[in-house]
């Protein structure tokens, strides 16, 4: 069929192996060029809480130890700094395994709304002390199971309420919603705090970025919620979307399997006791 010269088919495999080398000569690059980004940015991301309690420790040496009082804050400001870099560090290695894709999804069928109360109720000391008020609002009446990871998905639904808190304006309110679709669950958590502006909206689910770096690092952020939030959700094929109006708030919402089988049984079954 073919009425090329063997010379030219010679020729057409060469050209074909010389793109695909090619093709991963620039994918090594571009690793290359990933891994010393992530260095040089875990590395200036540890130093803020390492300079910090070198600083309060050196301080101490210097002399503020003969004082009780002066003694307690420093050492009380060094172990805020040492818990900060405990959790960039976990972080840093959950995303890492998200990233290489190493770690593993524990799927079980569960009560998307139970596990948003619980979530509601580790925040609600955050929040009374922002005196930002948390509403839920869900169908009392409706299924709420899904099939998921239960304790991923409790880190992102931690992260984006926090989120809704932390960034909020004192006295904001933070309202989420679950709602029945189809076959899906769609939760949203609407704050009206100050929203995103458009050019770092499309940005806040990469690693380490922060739109108010002052306010991230002061309630101890560290810039990877969103990103480790989306591996997440893209492990269990789905994914986060974000709305935001400066001035008037953001709305981060994903959705999840509605598991439908369990509906009758699970409503009418005891509770045990
Ligand atoms: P952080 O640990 O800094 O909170 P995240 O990855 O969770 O990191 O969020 C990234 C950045 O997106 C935050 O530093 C903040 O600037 C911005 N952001 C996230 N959620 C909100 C929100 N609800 N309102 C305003 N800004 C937000």
């Amino acid at each position: 069929r073919s009425s090329l010269s063997p010379l030219h088919k010679i020729n057409a495999v060469i050209n074909s192996y010389a793109i695909a080398r090619q093709r991963e000569i620039e994918t090594l690059q571009k690793n290359a060029e990933f891994r010393r980004e992530f260095i040089a940015d875990i590395s200036h991301e540890l130093k803020t809480p390492i300079f910090a309690t070198q600083g309060y420790i050196h301080t101490l040496l210097d002399g503020a130890m003969d004082d009780k009082a002066v003694r307690m804050k420093f050492l009380k400001r060094a172990a805020k700094s040492l818990d900060s870099l405990d959790v960039l560090v976990q972080d840093l290695l959950t995303l890492n395994q998200m990233e290489s894709g190493v770690i593993k999804f524990n799927f079980s069928d569960f009560d998307l709304k139970e596990l948003i109360l619980e979530v509601m109720e580790q925040l609600e000391h955050k929040a009374s002390k922002r005196k930002v008020a948390i509403h839920f609002d869900f169908d009392q009446e409706k299924n709420h199971t899904t099939h998921a990871d239960r304790q991923k998905i409790f880190r992102v639904c931690q992260n984006l309420i926090f989120n809704a808190v932390k960034y909020n304006h004192e006295g904001g309110d933070v309202k989420i919603h679950l709602k029945v679709q189809k076959n899906s669950l769609l939760v949203e958590v609407k704050d009206n705090g100050p929203g995103i502006p458009p050019e770092d909206l499309k940005r806040i689910f990469e690693r380490f970025y922060r739109v108010e770096k002052s306010r991230s690092k002061k309630e101890g952020g560290t810039g990877l919620g969103l990103a480790i939030a989306k591996h997440i959700l893209e492990g269990h094929k789905s994914k986060i979307n974000v709305a935001s109006t400066l001035g008037k708030g953001s709305v981060f919402s994903f959705s999840l399997p509605l598991e439908k089988e369990k509906k009758t049984s699970e409503k009418e079954a005891p509770t045990a006791q």
